[in-house]
């Protein structure tokens, strides 16, 4: 590819910057496939060529993502990205998810429609849905420790603003796509605090969007009813994990991962990437099946304002698909078809890019709204004054202890080391508890956690209390973490453990 080929038209205006990364393995074919529709529809790109992954990291950059491409990025504020191979060996963090951070793009947008010429067990269902997944937080804040050597923990992240802004996106993105429902899929049941503050969210919001139908699903039964009859699905909004699964599970129903789009939405910045890796076995082999991230450039180019181009393009994907004469090899594989004489990728971009005007009979393109600004947030304010407004007291601290004593000797150490000001309230071993004495063993696990409690009721520990506290501990244990048991205009800030 040229490093800034332009594909302005003549007396079409100036030329739309976009930074594209071909990226790994199959990246460069899909990614030139998508580039030469997107020159054939008319639509005046100035594509500036970067570089990210595989390549990157055994340079000796340890991100994936060199300096040149953020600047291009930076000024675009729109990428087309192919996939990102993380070689084993080369640092810790995948490229597509340090992008995913550096840009904050918080909402993953993923729809899973139902595809002419693609049959599948659902096919004539109408399925119809997207998945909006919170991008950066929960698990994926990629906070982990081991607090011993055989334990691990890792942190899950959710806050009110982050929750705030993918619900926000998401029944934006319904209110102007004209959808009727958008469905919160949370374990609420389970992670009461965290995936409890996206849904408190979410119900806190749904009154703003009155003509949208709002309801929540606990995650398991979204995966169950997804399977059973996916097409009572609308918008579906979740955390980033539960989106991670629930996302490919959707690609599924309709295709797989060769027609799995997707948009990584930021505050004025977008990625646009095909759901799919690098495939590395097809690589250079012109076979894999362009279709995804020739969906995910149609995102793109709503992104830009470029509508009648977009759907043009996915008109021809959809007439091509429908017509059957260019099949992909992962499509035929799919459909018993002739794998051995299967299109080839720049076949299948030849017969989209001849069958532009043209438009399917049995599935057309969905009516789409090209603007995608999300409106701003109606007063709000996350400064120090909704904070300090907030009564908060410490009631009490959990250490976590490593330790080989039997549970009943730990715990009675630790109600002696609690001292004047705290008192054992239990001892737990991931998230039972053991002491006192339950007749549990925790399992054998070695790793505890100690609730101390102010001793007397209404009398707050003070700071220096706490620092005592974990003084005496220190001493006699070997101690991994202290968490602050703190309440919030009189709510408790923390759970209790199985059985307290
Ligand atoms: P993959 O998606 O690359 O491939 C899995 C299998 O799915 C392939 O072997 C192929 O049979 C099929 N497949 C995928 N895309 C297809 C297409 N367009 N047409 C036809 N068949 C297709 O997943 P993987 O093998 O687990 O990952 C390979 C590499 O890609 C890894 O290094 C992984 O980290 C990376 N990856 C990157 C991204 C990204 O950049 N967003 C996403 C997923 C995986």
């Amino acid at each position: 590819m040229d490093r800034e080929s332009s594909s302005t038209v003549a007396g079409q205006g100036r030329a739309i910057p976009v930074t594209v990364i071909p990226g790994d393995g199959v990246g460069p074919e899909i990614v030139r496939s998508a580039m030469r529709i997107i020159e054939a529809a008319g639509v005046p790109i100035a594509w500036e060529e970067a570089e990210a992954g595989a390549e990157v990291f055994r340079r000796g950059d340890s991100s994936g993502v060199p300096q040149a491409t953020r600047e291009s990025i930076e000024r675009t504020r729109v990428v087309l990205k192919g996939p990102l191979e993380t070689p084993v060996g080369f640092g810790e963090k995948s490229a597509n998810v340090t992008l995913r951070k550096l840009f904050e793009t918080y909402a993953n947008v993923r729809p899973a429609r139902e595809l002419p010429g693609v049959p599948t067990r659902y096919s004539g269902e109408g399925v119809d849905m997207i998945i909006v997944r919170e991008n950066v937080e929960d698990l994926y804040a990629g906070i982990a420790h081991m607090e011993t050597p055989d334990v691990a923990q890792g942190l899950k992240i959710i806050t009110r603003k982050g929750s705030e802004k993918i619900i926000r996106y998401a029944f934006e993105l319904a209110r102007r796509e004209g959808r009727a429902k958008v469905t919160c899929a949370t374990k609420a049941n389970i992670m009461k605090l965290t995936e409890g503050l996206f849904k408190h969210v979410f119900e806190e919001m749904a009154p703003e969007y009155p003509e949208i139908r709002a309801e929540h699903l606990i995650i398991d039964n979204v995966a169950h009813q997804m399977a059973k009859e996916p097409s009572q699905f609308d918008v579906v909004v979740t955390t980033n994990l539960n989106g991670d699964i629930i996302s490919d599970l959707a690609s599924g129903l309709v295709g797989g991962l060769g027609f799995a789009s997707s948009g990584n939405y930021g505050d004025g910045i977008a990625i646009f990437e095909a759901v799919h890796g690098s495939a590395p076995k097809y690589a250079g082999k012109d076979v894999i099946n362009p279709t995804a991230l020739i969906l995910s450039s149609v995102m793109m180019l709503r992104h830009l304002g470029q509508g009648a181009a977009a759907a043009a393009i996915e008109d021809a994907v959809l007439f091509t698909l429908e017509e059957g004469l260019a099949v992909t090899q992962d499509l035929a594989r799919q459909t018993g078809g002739d794998v051995e004489h299967a299109a080839s990728t720049t076949g299948f971009t030849d017969q989209v890019i001849a069958n532009l005007g043209r438009q399917a009979t049995t599935i057309p393109v969905r009516a789409h709204v090209t603007d995608d600004t999300i409106a701003p947030r109606p007063e709000w304010s996350y400064g120090p004054e909704r904070y300090a407004a907030m009564s908060r007291s410490l009631v009490g601290a959990d250490v976590m202890v490593e330790s080989d004593l039997a549970v009943d000797d730990l715990g009675a150490d630790l109600a002696r080391l609690a001292g004047e000001a705290f008192r054992l309230s239990m001892l737990e071993s991931r998230g039972t508890k053991v002491y006192q004495p339950t007749g549990l063993s925790g399992d054998g696990v070695r790793w505890f956690r100690g609730r101390f409690v102010a001793a007397e009721d209404g009398r707050e520990p003070s700071e220096a209390d706490l620092v005592d506290l974990l003084g005496r501990i220190a001493a006699r244990h070997r101690w991994t973490e202290v968490l602050r048991l703190q309440s919030f205009e009189s709510e408790p800030g923390y759970t209790k453990a199985q059985g307290e």
